[in-house]
């Protein structure tokens, strides 16, 4: 059986122990693959190297950097069918999502950030009469990034491509239930030619890969996607070392239509917030809130639109919803169905296992599941599921929907679906989140701050964000 290997100080090698973990394909619940269970000693060794290469790759011309991003992202795009088909095999996204979002937004990553790092600019502030002060930013050193499972390489790269494009060296760990696009990643860095040990890719467990990434001295900052609970225990362990932190966390996103919305184009929007690579999106509406006069309507069209996707093999052409992602995933939504029933919710489509058939039997599905009749303050409506399961509520007015958005530990997205224009932006203030898409989802300008409030997170990534993350500013004043 195929076996991953770790990308460490430009070379392709075994875990030092040659220990193996089994990876999955969710779809067929079956082992393809054995990535390495790596733990400190090769992070030790990863950030020797990227300490090794820093001098050099900091100091490197900026145009020299930007044309190897560029050739990082055109090796991506030149293998787009590997690509989609590891990020689907290993995800159980349905093929044509990967396609259309993770592989094109893991190549925009690396082309945005090869242009961004030639216009990042430092300022100057003139003291009038007296002096001038002026900003250097510079690289960090050896930094971290440790990302998810649910868009691999889009947010594997997301991290990547800004560390490397400011001048630091990076040790990253993707997740190691979708490892395989990283390690895809791993080979066009080779060919691309980037220096050895610039970026290094360490497989494996995030209770030892992650932690050991994290409590390494050497390693001066972190920038980590994952849920809150890691979240805090990365926190807890990098504060204390003073370690720049980047974290962006969970999310209990909430999806406010007002009776004056665009109907039928809200439904399907709507539809598509909520199930999106299975709901496992961190952005995915899952509390959907309809004004009472829409309420029935709105219900009636979106159970409908729902009833009418398609779980199954992520191969397929017309598959909606493809495969959770690991059957202990799959275990803790079906939990949720069960504790939203003991709660009084009312399952109005879906609440099932799904039983997959041919080559995906013994895969991994859960029907798409709308639920309503809840208390917003209720376990199922305040706690993260992150799967195929939204809950429908009706509001009367804009403060009462305002409270229920508000009234989660989470800050990270939320739409909004009016045609009332002042509404739109009064709603927008006031809700409780880093992201408000008004008569839109997913959609936007990389060069915007990304990130949420609350438990969902500190700091921001995105544009120049990113770039001053990964720096450190220093202040250089200089008297007439
Ligand atoms: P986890 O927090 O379980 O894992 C995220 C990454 O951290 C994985 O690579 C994991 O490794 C690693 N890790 C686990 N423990 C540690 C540790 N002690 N130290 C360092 N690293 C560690 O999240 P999931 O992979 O389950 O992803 C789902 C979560 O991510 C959801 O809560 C979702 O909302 C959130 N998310 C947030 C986004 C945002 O932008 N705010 C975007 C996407 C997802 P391993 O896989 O081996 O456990």
């Amino acid at each position: 059986m195929e076996q991953l290997l770790n990308y460490i100080d430009g070379r392709l090698q075994k875990p030092l122990s040659d220990q193996w973990l089994d990876n999955y394909e969710p779809a067929t619940g079956k082992v393809y693959s054995h990535i390495p269970d790596s733990d400190s000693a090769d992070v030790e060794q990863a950030t020797q190297a990227a300490q090794a290469a820093f001098a050099s790759w900091s100091n490197a011309p900026l145009e020299e950097r930007m044309l190897l991003l560029l050739k990082i992202a055109d090796g991506i795009e030149t293998r787009m069918d590997e690509f989609v088909a590891a990020e689907s095999r290993d995800n159980g996204k349905t093929l044509k999502l990967a396609r259309a979002m993770d592989i094109p937004r893991a190549i925009s990553n690396f082309r945005f950030y090869a242009s961004a790092l030639q216009h990042f600019a430092s300022e100057s502030h003139q003291m009038p009469g007296v002096g001038i002060n002026y900003t250097l930013r510079q690289p960090i050193g050896v930094v971290g990034c440790i990302s998810p499972w649910n868009l691999p390489i889009y947010l594997f790269t997301w991290k990547i491509a800004p560390a490397l494009a400011t001048g630091n060296c990076v040790v990253a760990k993707p997740s190691e239930i979708t490892p395989y696009t990283s390690y895809l990643l791993s080979q066009v860095c080779i060919e691309a030619g980037l220096p050895k040990g610039v970026l290094n890719i360490v497989h494996g467990l995030g209770g030892k890969v992650g932690q050991a990434i994290v409590e390494h001295p050497e390693i001066k900052a972190i920038s980590f996607t994952g849920g809150t609970e890691t979240g805090k225990r990365i926190a807890a362990t990098a504060a204390p070392m003073f370690k720049k932190l980047s974290l962006e966390l969970g999310g209990k996103n909430p999806t406010i239509v007002f009776a004056d919305c665009d109907f039928e184009e809200t439904v399907k929007q709507v539809v598509n917030s909520a199930f999106s690579n299975q709901g496992e999106i961190c952005l995915c509406g899952s509390r959907i809130f309809i004004e009472s006069s829409l309420y029935e309507k709105f219900k009636k069209a979106f159970v409908e639109k729902v009833k009418a996707l398609k779980v199954g093999d992520p191969n397929n052409a017309d598959t909606n919803l493809g495969a959770i992602v690991s059957l202990a995933h799959k275990q803790k939504i079906l939990s949720y169905i069960k504790l939203a029933k003991e709660e009084g919710g009312t399952i109005l489509t879906g609440g099932n296992e799904v039983k997959g058939s041919g080559r995906c039997a013994d895969g991994y599905f859960i029907e798409p599941t709308v639920i309503e009749g809840l208390d917003y303050l209720c376990r199922t409506n305040q706690e993260e599921i992150f799967g195929p399961v939204v809950t429908l509520t009706p509001f009367d007015t804009e403060e009462e929907v305002l409270t229920m958005a508000n009234s989660v530990k989470y800050g990270l997205a939320s739409s909004v679906w009016t045609n009332d224009l002042k509404r739109a932006h009064r709603v927008a203030e006031k809700i409780e989140a880093g992201i408000v898409w008004i008569n839109c989802w997913l959609l936007r300008d990389l060069r915007t701050p990304f990130g949420g409030v609350k438990a969902s997170g500190v700091g921001r990534e995105g544009g120049w964000e990113a770039m001053r993350f990964f720096t450190e500013a220093k202040n250089v004043c200089i008297k007439y």
